[in-house]
């Protein structure tokens, strides 16, 4: 298959793709689903993934931190947006202005968010509480102190509780079940300082599909609306999902060369009988990761490859043998495996990492093009 004249390289991403994905995850789960789209929506960009996860179903965008739901809203998203990962002492006065929903994870983030409130505008948010991950969420200790302050900041008008949350570990069954436990305690202890939020949300894509009494009624799911698995031992086919993204370059250099030429810096890769040589133009810079020099699978006119030698900023060379192979061909690094191509967890795995890693890296000199829809 020929690229487009003109294209180098290119992440297709499937909007359809996405809003299926969150078809499916609301059917399955049952309950409202908060579609996380943080950090570029993992890589897929975040603007069109949260206008193709509320074409979906979902009802709710999470995003990390303040800055990426203010840039949702400037580009017209009017579905509630949801942040909860703070800079240390900033005024939430924006945020509440724009009316984008605080997680709040201690008692200087609560006063802060009262503070913010403007008019007859209570800034809500969703007490974010410590059940077990150790990174940010009320510290049990302190729950009974802050669910007091909220009620009392949510009965002048200052406040609106929307949600109560927290994030599990995904370390075993046990462990979330425990969290869960945690959690619930935590349910109670708002309730009787008055607090009864319309929302109550921990899993995210792993526990939302493998451990449905931690459903609650909602679920916020990034890695899944994006159609990969966060399980090591089940495909994206097998939960029903499809990948959202295809990540192709143009064959930019084809060359035939003698048995011993040495390939790419360092010459770690040598051919060992004539052979072609093909330069696909996807680098580090690009996100392709350098760890899986020498590993990485890439399909070229559907016949799959490896990397040959080093992955270098810009490009990579791929030893094709004596396919026929030409400039202007399609070289494919991952999409939908059930397509034939390689998945992003090939890629995860010859670069000793995750495949959420692999998409979200993907670098800004990489053209999205979306497809679908
Ligand atoms: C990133 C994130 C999610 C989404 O996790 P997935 O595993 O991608 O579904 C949910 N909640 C919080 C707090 C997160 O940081």
């Amino acid at each position: 298959m020929r690229m487009a004249s003109g294209v180098l390289r290119e992440a297709l991403i499937d909007v359809d793709a996405i809003a299926e994905n969150v078809r499916h995850l609301r059917r399955l789960t049952g309950v409202e689903v908060i579609a996380v789209v943080k950090a570029e929506g993992y890589g897929h960009g975040a603007h069109r993934a949260a206008l193709a996860a509320l074409r979906g179903g979902a009802t709710r965008i999470g995003v990390s931190d303040i800055d990426e739901a203010l840039a949702l809203r400037r580009r017209g998203i009017r579905a509630p947006l949801f942040a909860w990962l703070h800079a240390p002492g900033a005024s939430f006065a924006e945020a509440v202005r724009e009316d984008v929903e605080l997680g709040i994870s201690d008692i200087d983030q609560l006063l802060r968010a009262g503070e913010a409130a403007q008019g007859d505008r209570p800034a809500a948010v969703h007490l974010k509480i410590e059940t077990g991950l150790s990174r940010n969420g009320i510290a049990p200790a302190d729950w009974r102190v802050v669910f007091s302050e909220a009620a009392r900041l949510e009965r002048i008008g200052r406040l609106r509780v929307v949600g109560l949350f927290s994030h599990l570990s995904n370390a075993s069954e046990v462990d979330d079940r425990a969290a869960l436990a945690k959690f619930e305690e935590g349910v109670v202890l708002a309730a009787a300082a008055g607090l009864n939020p319309p929302l109550r949300h921990i899993a995210a894509t792993h526990a939302a599909i493998a451990l449905p009494e931690a459903r609650l009624n909602a679920v916020r799911i990034g890695i899944g609306i994006y159609g990969i698995s966060p399980f090591d031992d089940r495909s994206s086919a097998d939960l029903g999902l499809r990948p959202a993204m295809t990540l192709r370059g143009a064959v930019a250099a084809v060359r035939r060369v003698p048995a011993g030429t040495g390939v790419s810096y360092g010459y770690a890769y040598r051919t060992e009988t004539d052979t072609t040589l093909a330069l696909v133009p996807l680098g580090y810079a690009d996100g392709v990761p350098r760890q899986a020099s020498g590993r990485g699978p890439v399909t070229i006119n559907g016949r799959r490859f490896t990397v040959a030698g080093r992955i270098a900023m810009d490009q990579f060379v791929v030893d094709v043998g004596d396919h026929p192979v030409a400039v202007g061909d399609e070289a494919v690094l991952f999409g939908d495996p059930t397509l034939g191509v390689p998945s992003a967890r090939e890629w995860a795995d010859a670069a000793d990492t995750i495949d959420y890693e692999i998409v979200t890296r993907i670098g800004a000199r990489v053209p999205r093009r979306e497809v679908g829809a």
